[in-house]
């Protein structure tokens, strides 16, 4: 997607600490010998050095606890020498702390986006209704492949934000460009009006209590789901959403 004259700004959404250790800390149980480099990604997060290169189109970080000062990321690859000679494969597939601190950066992007979207564009009360929380809900568009936002409540149809792409955790970013356009949005977006954060404050790693947990807050079966599943991406996942050697296999799962 295009983000010429886009219109929400030109800063970062900058995830809370409390977002960033609670991600870190599912994938440190699921990945014990890797808690040293998570804790490491984890800084890198909390620290801004994640950024989007609009020119190269890519993600980087730029201050780095490792050898490299600014390094490139991909969806699956990074230009640190770490990454490069394979010192750390998880299921197999290479990894750096670069690349799990962007990974930690997109759990918590993806359940931002699972949380805003309130309907489809093609239903008139669904977009009145987002329309009402202009610049805070977000809608699918008729195809379902996009989200998009009323920036205001005197827009007279909402923009298009970022495409979407649906994986086995609910709905995902279509591309890394994609979640680039959604952090500028999130970084100036109004909050949400109830404390929709909760799952993530959830100190359970189990996904049926989270569910439960949510249940208990007063939330509907699909919202509860829909958190639970935003809970669980692993690094299978992400390769099979980002990388188009598996999108093929994904999209078969997904049909
Ligand atoms: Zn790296």
């Amino acid at each position: 997607m295009s983000t010429t004259n886009y219109p929400f700004g030109r800063t970062l959404y900058r995830p809370t600490e409390y977002e960033v250790a609670t991600t870190a800390k599912q994938a440190k149980t699921k990945h014990p010998h890797a808690v040293r480099i998570i804790d490491e990604a984890q800084e890198l997060v909390l620290s801004g050095a994640l950024d989007y290169d609009t020119r190269a189109g890519s993600w980087i970080c730029t201050t780095s606890i490792a050898l490299n000062k600014h390094v490139t990321l991909g969806p699956k690859t990074c230009t640190c020498q770490f990454f490069r000679d394979r010192l750390l494969t998880l299921n197999g597939y290479p990894f750096c702390v670069h690349k799990i601190a962007l990974m930690l950066l997109h759990r918590v992007l993806a359940t931002h986006l699972r949380q805003r979207i309130s309907g489809n564009v093609k239903f008139h009360a669904e977009a009145e209704h987002a329309r009402s929380h202009a610049n805070e809900l977000l809608l699918f568009t008729p195809n379902g492949n996009a989200v998009a936002v009323f920036g205001s409540r005197t827009w007279r149809v909402p923009k298009d934000l970022c495409a979407t792409r649906w994986s086995m955790q609910g709905t995902d970013f279509k591309s890394l460009t994609d979640m680039y356009a959604f952090s500028l949005w999130l970084a100036q977006a109004h909050p949400l009006p109830q404390d929709l954060l909760m799952p993530l404050l959830s100190t359970s790693n189990d996904p049926e209590d989270i569910f439960q947990s949510m249940k208990q807050q007063g939330y509907s079966d699909h919202a509860a789901a829909m958190a639970t599943d935003a809970m669980v991406m692993d690094e299978r996942t992400w390769h099979e959403t980002y990388d188009p050697r598996h999108q093929n296999a994904s999209q078969r799962r997904a049909a």
